[in-house]
């Protein structure tokens, strides 16, 4: 009896936590700054943490919010941007490809 009851409790908690992984799995995950591009290209997740001696042409205000490729929507944390296929990157993020929106 104590048995059965605790592998109940360990197949809810398997299907839960796959529930959890099933779900994230569809939502486009965020970029990583580890990730070899991101490093490549200087993303920092926060604008404000973007190495300003490697990078000298961040300017303060820069952001992937205000940045032309952005494809997220006007007030979103997080959207969709091309140089990072498949992925969400921050709207306070910045890489170096930043191109200013008209
Ligand atoms: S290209 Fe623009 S939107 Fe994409 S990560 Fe760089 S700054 Fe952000």
């Amino acid at each position: 009896m104590q048995s059965s009851r605790r592998q109940f409790i360990v197949l809810a908690a398997s299907i839960a936590s796959s529930a959890v992984f099933l779900g994230k799995a569809q939502a486009a995950s965020a970029v990583v700054e580890s990730d070899p591009t991101a490093q490549a290209l200087g993303y920092k997740a926060d604008a404000s943490q973007v190495d300003h001696a490697k990078f000298t042409k961040y300017q303060t205000g820069q952001a992937c919010a205000n940045c032309q490729l952005f494809q997220g929507k006007a007030g979103d944390a997080a959207g969709p941007c091309p140089i990072f296929a498949g992925k969400e990157v921050s709207a306070k993020g910045w890489c170096s490809a930043y191109v200013k929106k008209a």
